[in-house]
């Protein structure tokens, strides 16, 4: 590199950066050719078990490399500035599904989550783009609602302070997803229009800690008394039900009652009602 400074380059980096290259060239042929698709995790009731909405899920299935987890290529198409077009393909997605849905019977219906990353909100005009999806099928706005973490937040308070009394303003929930793992600001909760609180998993998971126990409780007591509904994340065990029905948690999700699926048997699970 010269001026006394060098890097140490090694073969596995050349591959590892080639890697991502084609990955993410992949990843910009797989949004025009259909290889994305949604599946779609219910949320639960803890009293009455009953599903009373879903969070959509993005998947990838590559022609040669068959499924990419979106944990591996969310993060590269943030840094490749391709996830909001993720975003909007899932939310054009979610407005298709629900408008068949509805068309079949309300009974069939729930309110999907969709995941955006901070990089949505800081395009122009993204209302109008993120609207124009809900009008063109005709969603009522209490059916979708949006997740986003409270590194989004911190990314601009500014344009996000005003992004949510929008949405608020328009009716689409919004819900801070994973919280307690980033720079959790209790501040947030006063100055932001929050409908929903989602705790992260790696409290569920792990609850045989006095500590966790604690931070969960605190929380759910904190989203009560703010009037925010609290979801509790990643669900594995019959324990997990429990203790969170003890804490008096509204809603759950996880593996335990039902892994993230395709829209045909989600709609199997929805007949169903109760998981
Ligand atoms: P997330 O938003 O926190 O989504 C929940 C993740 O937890 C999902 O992983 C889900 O399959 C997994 N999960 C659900 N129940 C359990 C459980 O009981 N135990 C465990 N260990 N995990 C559980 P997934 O689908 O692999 O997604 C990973 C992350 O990728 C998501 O975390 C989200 O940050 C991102 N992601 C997924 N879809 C989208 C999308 O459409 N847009 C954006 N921007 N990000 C997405
Ligand atoms: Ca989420
Ligand atoms: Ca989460």
């Amino acid at each position: 590199l010269g001026n006394n400074s060098y890097q140490i380059y090694t073969p596995t980096m050349k591959g590892e950066h080639e890697n991502e290259f084609k990955l993410e060239s992949d990843l910009r042929r797989a949004l025009i050719q259909n290889e994305l698709f949604v599946e779609f995790q219910p949320r639960v009731d803890v009293i009455t078990n009953e599903i009373v909405s879903a969070e959509a899920l993005v998947r990838w299935e590559h022609p040669e490399g068959g499924r990419i987890p979106p944990g591996l290529f969310i993060p590269l198409a943030e840094q490749s500035g391709l996830v909001s077009d993720i975003g909007e393909w899932v939310l054009n997605h979610v407005c298709e599904q629900l408008k068949t849905w509805i068309k079949d019977g309300s009974h069939l219906v729930v309110p999907i989550s969709v995941n955006l990353s901070a990089q949505t909100f800081m395009r122009r005009n993204w209302e109008r783009t993120l609207c124009s999806l809900l009008d063109q099928n005709q969603i009522p706005p209490h059916l979708i609602e949006f997740e986003i973490t409270e590194s989004t937040i911190i990314k601009n308070e500014e344009i996000m302070s005003e992004a949510l009394a929008y949405l608020h303003e328009k009716g689409i929930k919004v819900a801070l997803d994973d919280f307690g793992t980033g720079f959790s600001s209790l501040s947030y909760l006063k100055k932001f229009e929050i409908d929903t609180l989602k705790i992260d998993k790696s409290f569920i998971q792990g609850i045989q800690n006095k500590k966790d126990i604690a931070i969960i409780r605190c929380i759910i007591q904190l989203a009560k008394e703010l009037n925010i509904r609290v979801v509790g994340e990643g669900i594995e065990t019959e324990e997990h039900l429990t203790m969170l029905k003890e804490l008096e948690c509204d809603e759950i999700q996880g593996f335990y009652l039902s892994k993230p699926v395709k829209h045909e048997q989600f709609r199997e699970l929805l007949r169903k009602r109760v998981l």
